[in-house]
């Protein structure tokens, strides 16, 4: 596997790679690799000539700097695991390499899914998210790009700016991966209490029981639903439950049968905050 730091080095590579025809697949992280990371690198691999991973903590897209200081690095084991799945190219970029003077982002248009959820939560967030995964892309210039169903609202935003932006780049969306348990997988993980580890499956199981709710019960009854049994748990705390369209990723009372839906969850587990989503069956 080749390691760049640098955009000129990386950018070199891939255009000589790029003048013997040769197709790039790219999966942006930020790196504490699990099998949900891979399951993506897979998929790229299936489709394109070269796999290029980054990794890269983007200091622009956390709204809390606890969050940013203790997000977990683990780069050691990444590339362990890179090599294993037989990624081409690791980029492994500084925070000045990628924005060079001023850590700061770009302001974005996505019609509106900002506003939703994540957005209303965590200011600023997906200006950072776009503003990185925007240069990225400058950078590699990929066929293909692949992101995680996990963070659904994420997906749906990259889609609108290669759309708004008209950029090259098609976007794959990919299955979350989970724990036996059910828990998805997330880097943030490996930082739960053992209390917390065996609390959060909690959250799934209360997504799997929306899911069977959602042909019996109305919007707002199962909200309030979840709600309550969140109230009954004294580990994990709330921040928000929503019942939204995939498209607009906005909350609709009624059910519309040629639209498809998803529960959308937030939740501390102490300082540590997951999320989570589940596609709903419209009958
Ligand atoms: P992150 O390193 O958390 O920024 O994630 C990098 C990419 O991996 C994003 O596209 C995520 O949506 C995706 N990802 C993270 N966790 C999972 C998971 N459990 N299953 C599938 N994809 C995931």
């Amino acid at each position: 596997m080749n390691i760049f730091n640098t955009k000129k080095e990386i950018k070199s590579y891939l255009t000589a790679e790029k003048q013997k025809n040769k197709t790039i697949g790219f999966v942006p992280t930020m790196g504490a690799l699990h099998k949900g990371h891979l399951s993506l690198i897979k998929e790229a691999k299936k489709k394109n000539d070269l796999v290029v991973v980054s990794i890269f903590v983007n200091p622009t897209q956390f709204n809390n700097t606890v969050d940013f200081v203790k997000y977990p690095k683990t780069i050691e084991n990444d590339t362990k695991l890179l090599n294993n799945v037989l990624c081409d190219v690791l980029f492994l970029p500084s925070a000045e390499e990628i924005y060079t003077q001023n850590i700061v982002s770009d302001k974005f248009d996505f019609d509106g899914l900002e506003h939703q959820m994540e957005g209303k939560h965590r200011k600023g967030h997906f200006d950072g998210v776009a503003t990185v995964v925007k240069t990225f892309f400058e950078i590699i210039d990929p066929d293909i790009a692949y992101f995680g169903q996990k963070d659904f609202q994420q997906l749906q935003i990259i889609k609108k700016m290669v759309q708004k932006h008209r950029l090259n780049t098609k976007i794959k969306g990919c299955p979350i991966f989970r724990e036996n348990d059910g828990l998805a997988m997330s880097s943030r993980n490996t930082r739960l209490t053992e209390t917390h580890r065996k609390a959060v499956p909690f959250i799934y199981k209360i997504l799997e029981k929306v899911r069977e709710q959602f042909n019996v019960n109305n919007t707002l009854e199962i909200t309030e639903w979840v709600k309550d049994e969140f109230k009954k748990n004294t580990t994990l705390e709330l921040e928000y439950f929503t019942i939204a369209e995939e498209k607009t990723l906005k909350s609709e009372k009624s059910k519309a049968s040629d639209k498809k839906y998803r529960a959308f969850i937030a939740v501390f587990a102490g300082e540590i905050r997951l999320i989570d989503n589940l596609q709903l069956k419209n009958n």
